[in-house]
């Protein structure tokens, strides 16, 4: 589906109200850890204030309990980075009016706004109405603007009422996505409805019962599915293998026998671990040991052993489309992060000789960044929840009120 972005619409003069995913890692004295989310609403804003709009940035920090203003989760280092990044651009900084989104002070800085000024409101999840889809909240909201535009891809699985109820209310307006959400849906609708062979996915990550939807989703559409991290665990024990102490989720195994048998009635190549590096427990003090495909008792499967890794790296590097959502192994503890990582430059390998990776958000969108090849990914999901949604082939809530092409 194609939609309508905020470079379509005419913004001179005009407020918009802009919901961006500035929900961003922060460290405990209030720095900004990671900003690879605020970096990517660049594009959009600048594109707002360059052509004489008012903008009016919304979003939420962290989960505050919905009773008012927390300081530990306020907006208001994340309008200082933001005015940093702008730069020239933003003559007057990033206005931070008030505590609350819908106070007295936050509704004058909107109206005194000037073309191609900014602001940002205070965390929208300060308000209980955010998290509940509140029609009320969301028609206040509504009475700041003349356009509203979606770009928190990260937000857009979640029926909430900056991106659900808010566009809703503003039937009568301009509703378009931004130029971030844009990119995420050509890249990940491309990869799904036309995807250029071989394409490979590759699942990972804790649990089996997370992915159903997408092994589901994904069985028959992919020439091969690499599946590694702990939810491998689950399918190897419906075939037979040892798994030791490795995670396994004991009430999904009819679920992982449904998957099982899947496989084998489409045209999809599954490939599991058929070798791992074990621990005897999560810690990076664990004694380690290399075993094949059957996990001896006692320890568990930490990561994909060298002999998976080699043969993941190398379907990876012939293929012409990768997606991957899950880290193969329990990366943050070295050493059970070198699957993950080789796996992670081959993706980038495969970009280099004019392959698509497109790699999920949240974990994996970490674990490439730990790998160092971030940038050299043909694309990088901002939302871990709503990329999986994708691979499930489920339509996002947060895009169901905008105008398609
Ligand atoms: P998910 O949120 O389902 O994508 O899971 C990500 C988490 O799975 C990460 O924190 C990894 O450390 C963890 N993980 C991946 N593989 C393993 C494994 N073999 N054993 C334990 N944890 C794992």
């Amino acid at each position: 589906m194609t939609f309508k972005t905020i470079e379509e619409v005419d913004v001179s003069g005009k407020r918009v109200l802009m919901r961006v995913d500035f929900n961003v890692p922060m460290g405990p004295d209030g720095r900004i850890e990671d900003d690879f989310r605020i970096r990517h609403a660049l594009p959009s804003i600048r594109s707002v204030i360059s052509r004489g709009g008012r903008l009016v940035l919304l979003s939420h920090l962290g989960r505050p309990s919905g009773t008012g203003f927390e300081e530990k989760l306020s907006l208001a280092p994340l309008a200082a980075h933001l005015a940093g990044l702008l730069g020239p651009d933003a003559p007057n900084g990033v206005g931070f009016p008030s505590m609350d989104c819908l106070d007295d002070d936050a509704a004058g800085a909107v109206s005194s706004l000037a073309d191609g000024e900014v602001i940002l409101l205070e965390n929208l999840r300060f308000n209980e109405g955010e998290t509940s889809d509140s029609h009320e909240f969301a028609q206040a909201l509504s009475s700041l603007a003349d356009v509203y535009c979606n770009d928190a891809f990260g937000c857009c699985h979640r029926k909430h009422a900056s991106v659900h109820a808010l566009p809703a209310a503003m039937s009568d307006r301009p509703r378009v996505v931004g130029l971030l959400v844009a990119d995420e849906i050509r890249y990940m609708g491309e990869a799904l409805d036309a995807p250029q062979r071989p394409f490979v996915a590759i699942l990972g990550g804790a649990k089996v019962s997370d992915k159903i939807g997408a092994l589901k989703n994904l069985i028959g559409k992919v020439d091969t599915l690499l599946v590694g991290g702990a939810m491998a665990y689950t399918l190897m024990k419906v075939m037979g293998h040892e798994v030791g102490s490795s995670l396994v989720e004991e009430n999904k195994l009819e679920l992982a026998r449904e998957i099982i048998q899947m496989v084998d009635s489409s045209a999809t190549d599954l490939v599991l671990p058929v070798d791992h590096i074990c621990g005897r427990e999560l810690s990076h003090e664990s004694p380690v040991c290399v075993a094949d495909v059957d996990v001896p008792r006692g320890w568990m499967g930490l990561d994909i052993g060298p002999a998976t890794t080699a043969r993941f790296t190398n379907v990876v590097r012939e293929a012409r489309t990768v997606v991957w959502n899950g880290p193969l192994g329990a990366f943050e503890t070295t050493p059970f992060d070198v699957g993950t990582r080789q796996v992670a430059v081959s993706l980038a390998s495969c970009a280099q000789n004019g392959g698509m990776s497109i790699v999920g958000g949240g974990d994996t969108a970490a674990a490439v960044l730990l790998a160092g090849v971030s940038e050299r990914m043909s694309h990088v999901s901002t939302g871990g929840g709503a990329s999986l949604r994708f691979l499930e082939g489920e339509h996002l809530v947060g895009l169901s009120c905008l105008e398609s092409m």
